[in-house]
């Protein structure tokens, strides 16, 4: 009977369409946080998210509502990100629930996340309730979205909710339709269990913590569990809700949301996409899990400190547990020292993964500049797989090298389709088709180096569409290209860590740019070093950090005593960020200067 009365549902849009708000409202409505306990984005736990205003995790959490029809309902709602860079998140929710609410911004309308999260959606046979929200915004148009949402992604939107998340407007009405349209879970409580992971963390004192989807049997505290896919056994220590804070219960049967604890030490027994069973009465077979995530770029992680090599070692495993898309092995650089390639699904997620590094386990990174994977074929017909530039194969070794490409889909209005068709030509792209979504907006496709989009192709056709275009991309496979690794010297030294590969055509104009910004970034030392770009040996540009000609130190001798702690205190923060690389102190930003080179 309780089965009838669950609802389980994901809230999906494009990234900053009001997910995170209608979250906060539904909370409210239905008093899960008291008012004194209400915060903005209150499911968006981590200062991270709380500082940038942006939803990196996915939560879950439980809430009660009682109906129009007098019954109390027990929702499971799931709040997820609306950046590309975390969609990962996105789909594995999306397999653990039966519904999605759909928000759609009245003024912005259908951008390029809200297809791509709906057709996740879609995929997963879920029911889908349309919200247009932000209707209070003066330049909302909620009938235009209407239509967007009708005639760009087929949903039937003439029930859609019409709700201002800011002001409460229509939160009621949503409440209602999710008891309403979306149905109720299936699953046989008599069933051998079967339980679908789809996100984990790590207690220090109840080891991981797994959350899951019941989908056939219950669970609860002493019960044998095995992992059908890892294999692995425990015993279940404790079972229970998020509400938003943890609730122990006695049993999760299925259809509920909840999460488990078995002592369980290594995420590798356990991982997202498994399925849990019962040792004494196991399912005869393991749920759909998930696709592996192939990461999109990767890049070099150093601590300043090679001290603490095992603590980012140690950092980057109990941070895998929490995001299941990031990937790590060890390297070594000539300049750096002991660190990790890390993999990662985009510019954005390589920052949020430093970011927390740092916060959370107290580290200082050094970040080398993110590159892709590219395959090298050499002279004896071998493929190499080169994630970091300085691991390519000498020219004279290599036939050929290829790059990994995208379809790039860039939904914008029709006035700018001519600036967007010229900044993806810049950009290497190669057209495919062009379509009209309605009467003024236009889905533009066009296939772009991978490198290309993760450099500046973003930020470019942001600011040359005034905001108005969106872009979402799937890798389309990799195809030959005329290829060269550039490197870098200061002093005469070849740093390896700031090599990077770039298309013939680009070298020249990439390595004059960069040079000049390395000249900027490298603070002065009592003696000239020389700063050049280098194909082989052929020296392609070059410019030259001046030697001071006075001591700068003795200002801080002089100044006022304020003063001087300011600048010392400002030079030791500034040296956490620095490696010594021969003779010349190399900044944290020197390593990221071939971003926005292009
Ligand atoms: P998310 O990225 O989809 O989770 O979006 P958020 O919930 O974080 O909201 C993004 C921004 O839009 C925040 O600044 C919200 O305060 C604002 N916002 C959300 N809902 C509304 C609304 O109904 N009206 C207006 N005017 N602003 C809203
Ligand atoms: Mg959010």
């Amino acid at each position: 009977a309780r089965q009838s009365h669950i609802r389980n549902f994901s809230i999906v849009a494009h990234i900053d369409h009001g997910k995170s708000t209608i979250s906060d409202r539904i909370l409210e409505a239905t008093h899960t946080v008291t008012e004194r306990d209400m915060q903005n984005q209150l499911l968006d736990t981590m200062d991270l998210e709380r500082e940038r205003g942006i939803t990196i995790k996915m939560n879950s959490v439980e809430v009660n509502y009682t109906a129009e029809d007098g019954e109390t309902y027990i929702f499971h709602l799931v709040d997820t990100p609306g950046h590309v860079d975390f969609s990962y998140e996105v789909s594995r929710s999306l397999a653990a629930v039966d519904g999605a609410i759909l928000v759609v911004d009245a003024a912005q309308g259908v951008e390029a996340q809200t297809l791509a999260n709906v057709y996740l959606a879609i995929d997963n046979d879920l029911e889908i309730i349309p919200v247009i929200n932000k209707i209070d915004l003066p330049a909302a148009d909620p009938e235009r979205v209407q239509d967007e949402i009708e005639e760009d992604i087929g949903l039937d939107a003439s029930e859609a909710v019409m709700a201002s998340a800011k002001e409460g407007v229509g939160i009621p009405e949503l409440l209602e339709q999710i008891v309403t349209k979306l149905p109720a879970p299936t699953g046989d409580l008599e069933a051998p269990l079967q339980a679908l992971i789809f996100d984990s963390t790590y207690d220090s004192y109840k080891g991981v913590i797994l959350t899951i989807r019941v989908r056939e049997g219950i669970m609860k505290p002493g019960d044998k569990i095995r992992f059908m896919n890892s294999g692995a056994e425990y015993e279940v220590t404790e079972v229970g809700i998020h509400s938003p804070n943890p609730i122990k219960r006695e049993y999760l049967m299925a259809g509920d949301i909840g999460y488990v604890a078995a002592s369980i030490k290594s995420i590798r027994d356990a991982r997202p996409g498994d399925t849990i069973t019962n040792v004494d009465n196991p399912a005869p077979e393991a749920l759909p899990g998930y696709q592996p995530m192939t990461p999109m770029v990767y890049s070099g992680l150093y601590p300043t400190d090679n001290a603490r090599y095992n603590d980012l070692r140690e950092a980057l495993e109990k941070l895998q547990l929490n995001d299941a898309s990031l990937e790590f092995e060890p390297e070594t650089s000539q300049a750096l020292g002991f660190g990790f390639r890390t993999g990662f699904l985009g510019l954005l997620h390589m920052d949020v993964i430093q970011e927390r590094l740092e916060r959370e386990f107290d580290l200082d990174l050094i970040t080398t500049a993110p590159s892709v994977t590219y395959h090298a074929y050499t002279t004896d017909g071998e493929m190499v797989e080169v994630s970091n530039p300085a691991d390519l194969p000498d020219a004279s070794e290599i036939k050929s090298i290829e790059e990994p490409y995208v379809l790039a889909q860039i939904m914008v209005p029709e006035e700018y389709v001519g600036t967007v068709m010229e900044l993806a030509q810049g950009k290497r792209g190669e057209f495919e088709t062009m379509e009209y979504l309605d009467k003024q907006r236009v889905n533009v496709k066009y296939y772009i180096p991978l490198s290309e989009i993760i450099f500046d192709f973003f930020d470019k056709l942001k600011s040359s569409t005034r905001g108005y275009a969106s872009l979402d991309y799937d890798m389309d496979g990799y195809r030959a290209s005329n290829l060269v690794k550039v490197d870098i010297l200061l002093n005469g030294d070849k740093v390896d860590a700031l090599s990077f590969i770039v298309h013939t055509d680009f070298a020249q104009s990439r390595a004059r740019v960069i040079t000049a910004k390395l000249k900027e970034i490298i603070p002065r030392r009592n003696f000239e070093v020389p700063i050049q770009a280098a194909i082989g040996s052929k020296i392609i540009a070059r410019s030259t950090v001046k030697a001071y000609r006075k001591d700068v130190t003795s200002k801080i001798h002089t100044g006022d005593p304020d003063r001087r702690a300011k600048l010392l205190d400002k030079q030791k923060r500034g040296k956490k960020r620095m490696k010594s690389v021969g003779a010349v102190e190399v900044p944290q930003e020197a390593f990221m200067a071939v971003l926005n080179a292009g």
